[in-house]
């Protein structure tokens, strides 16, 4: 299963980030709609389909923006029909203020679907999607994909602790997404603001044993201040723990 990185920070851009959008061909599924989603159109120019669906996490605006951007997806490429899945209040928000035509005055053809409640499950065609609550203000939810052999972990925008309710959840997956926005000098940070630091995420990995781990939603100022986190040997090497680059492509 092969997933792209196609925006790999939070919050806003970066000079070598856009903000949260990964793409899965094999199972035209896109999570979250940040600023990357517009890396979206060459692919779908390279490897045409009709039909797409999307998995939002929450409706900060990170991870929303690039809905706006399907306007032109729509328009140059085979892409017809558009699935937008989240929580109900989420997505209301996302009709409402992002596509007020003050805010942007254009709704391109999409089909909202709201997921019933904070948690659940749900089949979407051979793939079964399990949703999940996470720490965050104004909350979020995290997401388990399961089709083809393959179990898929996306939690982001979440503090790391390694006794919150989701850990159980996303044990032994073949890929874990973790939102690592912090190096551990901002652990009261993260706290604070609803995010996650590398040692917390480490304690989730080693708990949770998923072959291999991709960190995202990465600080964008770390970058700008040149002071991103670096891993450790044991986090490379033994955990199997990559940290997201735009543009990068995981076979897992
Ligand atoms: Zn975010
Ligand atoms: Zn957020």
């Amino acid at each position: 299963m092969l997933i792209h990185c196609l925006g790999t920070t939070g919050f806003h851009p970066s000079p070598t980030r856009h903000t949260a959008c990964y793409y899965l061909p094999e199972w035209s599924l896109v999570l979250d709609a940040g600023t990357g989603m517009f890396r979206l159109i060459e692919r779908l120019l390279a490897e045409p389909r009709e039909s797409l669906d999307i998995l939002l996490s929450h409706a900060h605006l990170d991870h929303i923006v690039g809905l706006t951007f399907l306007v032109d997806a729509l328009a140059v490429t085979s892409l017809k029909n558009i699935r937008l899945f989240g929580e109900q209040e989420k997505l209301a928000a996302v009709r409402t203020h992002l596509y007020n035509e003050l805010i942007f005055p254009v709704k391109p053809s999409m089909e909202f679907v709201p997921l019933p409640g904070s948690s659940g499950t749900l089949a979407l065609g051979e793939i079964e999607l399990c949703w999940f609550p996470l720490e965050h203000p104004g909350g979020s939810i995290g997401y388990i994909v399961q089709a083809s052999g393959k179990k898929l972990a996306y939690v982001t925008d979440t503090v790391a602790r390694p006794d919150a309710s989701y850990v159980s959840l996303i044990q032994s997956a073949d890929l874990l997404m973790h939102e690592c926005y912090f190096g551990d000098e901002h652990q009261a940070l993260g706290e604070k603001t609803g995010h996650s630091w590398l040692s917390g995420v480490t304690q989730i990995v080693e708990k949770t044993q998923p072959k291999q781990t991709l960190l995202i939603h990465i600080n964008p100022l770390a970058e700008i201040l040149g002071c991103e986190f670096t891993l450790s040997p044991h986090q490379t090497a033994d955990l199997q723990m990559v940290v997201a680059q735009d543009g990068m492509q995981i076979e897992f």
